[in-house]
């Protein structure tokens, strides 16, 4: 097989260790800024008074309000709160939701961020937005949209629930895995894909049985910032379109919804492309969509789209949805496949 490929790599600057979110004002500084706005939700609020007071001076005030989804009213109030406080940049500390609310100020603002994750979202090293207006979710590529420094400590998840733990580190196997068939992939997305998915399947079952060890949750969030890269990097297919739709018009649980999906999706490519996918039999054992079924089950995930409320009659809309424009996929989808996938993931059968 010859070789064809593009690759751009991200500007963004990684900072990862034990302690490292310690750097967090020299950050503040080497972006030549004074004044920043810590984000979180309302869960984390304790944790952004406690990195404001950290920062002294550098920090001019916290917004608390970041929310799944990133609802576009509460983007423009923290835009509103930002500039009333004069802030010059904003530290991201939390999941995908605070970072997704930094990402939609710095689409509207150009202002700087500095993200310090606490789950395995990976949005952090993206340059894409999702935002959600009048109950749609629309989504921005730019490269505006990205971090311009990241923070990695894993100290900071030693806290993290080992279910949120578990659906969140499927949610990043989720983006290495689709992206080994990307049409767009490239050697260096793949190495990084096969070693995020690796170093993911090999911390996950110790954080279950202690949630607290140092070096399984670095490996960890070692693996979630390579699986994130790769979403950043290369185009996701028919997994992130379906996980997309439920989420977006059915409100399902982000992470959870990536978790139950990810055999289904996978399994469902699995026979077009074995060559691509071989190396998730390598990591996880038995065909693609059964090793990550297995290794689901094995880790506790939840197994059925049924466990969210979801009805029979919401599998019919969600394939018509996910299936009414066309996207990049390695196998042709059509409806009643689409929904077949659906009715599995529903029950939670084993894929083939
Ligand atoms: P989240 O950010 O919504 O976090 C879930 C809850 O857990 C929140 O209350 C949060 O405060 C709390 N939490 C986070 N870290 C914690 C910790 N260490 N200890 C205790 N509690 C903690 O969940 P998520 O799954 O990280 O992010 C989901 C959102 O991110 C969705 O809106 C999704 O669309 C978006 N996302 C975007 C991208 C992208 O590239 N644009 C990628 C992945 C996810």
């Amino acid at each position: 097989m010859t070789l064809a490929f593009s690759y751009q790599g991200s500007s963004a600057r990684i900072l990862f260790g034990n302690g490292a979110s310690a750097e967090v004002g020299k950050a503040v500084e080497d972006l030549q800024c004074r004044r920043a706005l810590v984000l979180s939700t309302p869960h984390q609020a304790a944790d952004a008074e406690r990195l404001a007071k950290r920062l002294g001076p550098l920090a001019v005030g916290t917004f608390t309000e970041a929310t799944m989804h990133t609802p576009v009213e509460v983007t423009e109030r923290a835009v509103a709160h930002a500039a009333a406080l004069g802030a010059d940049c904003v530290v991201s500390l939390g999941g995908g939701s605070t970072t997704g609310l930094g990402k939609a100020m710095a689409w509207r603002t150009d202002i700087q961020q500095i993200v310090i994750p606490t789950t395995y979202a990976g949005s952090e090293v993206t340059p894409i937005l999702g935002q959600t207006e009048d109950g749609i979710k629309t989504t921005i590529r730019s490269p505006k949209i990205t971090p311009e420094v990241v923070i990695y400590d894993p100290e900071l998840t030693l806290g993290l629930p080992v279910t949120m733990s578990v659906t969140s580190g499927l949610n990043a196997i989720a983006h290495a895995a689709e992206g080994l068939y990307a049409p767009d992939r490239n050697p260096i997305a793949t190495l990084m894909a096969i070693e995020g998915m690796r170093a993911l399947k090999e911390a996950l079952p110790t954080i279950i049985a202690s949630p607290r060890d140092g070096e399984a949750r670095s490996k960890a969030l070692y693996g979630a910032w390579l699986c994130g890269t790769v979403l950043g990097q290369i185009t996701m297919s028919l997994h992130h379109k379906i996980c997309h739709t439920l989420g977006g018009s059915f409100d399902t649980p982000h992470a959870e919804t990536h978790a139950v999906m990810l055999p289904h999706t996978i399994g469902f490519n699995a026979s077009v492309v074995p060559e691509l996918m071989a190396p998730i039999s390598a990591i996880f054992g038995g065909t693609p969509g059964q090793g990550l079924y297995d290794f689901a089950q094995a880790v506790g995930s939840p197994m059925a789209l049924k466990d969210f409320g979801l009805t029979e009659a919401d599998l019919d809309r969600a394939a018509e949805i996910a299936t009414k424009n066309p996207y990049a996929n390695p196998r042709p989808i059509d409806r009643a496949s689409i929904r077949s996938l659906l009715q599995d993931a529903w029950s939670g059968a084993r894929p083939p």
